[in-house]
């Protein structure tokens, strides 16, 4: 494949990044690793690379839609998207609407439990310090993003979280909380803020309405099976992949 001719920039535990066939631009190729628990946990998942591929450039074309800048151009075939290069700004912008994964153990909540509105958390993303949750303080007195821009992010955030429950909504699915990142371009002489990265499983927690199963990351986390199964159950649901 031609893939092995191109420059990397980066790799990723999910993705590898390739120099873009156009100037400012970079390829993201969506492997079939998973990883968990800071990469202690790893496997292989036939497929999986090119589902979320799918889904996210589906999910990436939806927010465009509404208004919010993403660094996404297109979808260039099963497992690669071109998409702008942005600096990324080093943090893990996670948008909560239920209860699950960290913050139960944090504040000792039982999963499934509703929050009283949809919250917003930063960690600041470092494999090396484990992701530590961090805030707004830490943000800007350390220089990772000015007031403005981080108001730009917890606003694009929330507009996001609204959008995509309702999307989820449509399809029976909750949309229990996910992770976003941002990055910065250069447009008209500005610096602007957009949506970088991928809107996947990977990054969700997708429960069935009526069922609860678990149809994202956590399958391969918790040791559930069928993970592949549940991403195709997403993607089928959501109308991008025959029944
Ligand atoms: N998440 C992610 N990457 C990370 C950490 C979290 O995509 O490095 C997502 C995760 O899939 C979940 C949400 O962010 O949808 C909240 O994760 P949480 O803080 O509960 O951490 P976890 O329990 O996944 O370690």
């Amino acid at each position: 494949m031609t893939k092995n001719k191109r420059k990397v920039i980066y790799e990723g535990k999910a993705k590898i990044l390739y120099q873009g066939t156009q100037p400012n631009t970079i390829i993201q190729y969506f492997k079939d690793d998973a990883t968990a628990f800071n990469n202690k946990k790893f496997a292989i998942i036939n497929g999986k690379g090119v589902l979320n591929n799918r889904i996210s450039s589906f999910l990436m074309d939806k927010v465009k839609d509404i208004g919010i800048p993403t660094h996404f151009i297109k979808r260039i075939n099963m497992r690669e998207q071109l998409v702008h290069k942005v600096d990324i700004i080093p943090i893990e912008v996670v948008v909560r609407n239920i209860a699950a994964g960290s913050i139960c153990k944090r504040f000792g909540l039982k999963e499934g439990e509703s929050l009283p509105r949809p919250i917003v958390e930063y960690y600041y993303k470092s494999d090396e310090l484990n992701d530590p949750l961090i805030s707004e303080e830490h943000i800007t007195a350390f220089d990772w993003a000015n007031s403005n821009e981080l108001e730009d992010i917890f606003n694009m955030s929330l507009r996001v979280n609204d959008f995509l429950l309702g999307i989820f909504s449509s399809i029976s699915i909750k949309l229990v909380d996910f992770k976003l990142e941002y990055g910065r371009l250069f447009k008209d002489d500005n610096l602007e803020i957009i949506l970088a990265d991928e809107l996947s499983p990977d990054n969700f927690r997708l429960w069935d309405n009526n069922t609860n199963k678990k149809l994202d990351k956590d399958r391969f986390r918790e040791d559930l099976g069928d993970m592949k199964e549940a991403y195709q159950e997403v993607a089928k649901r959501l109308g991008i992949l025959e029944n």
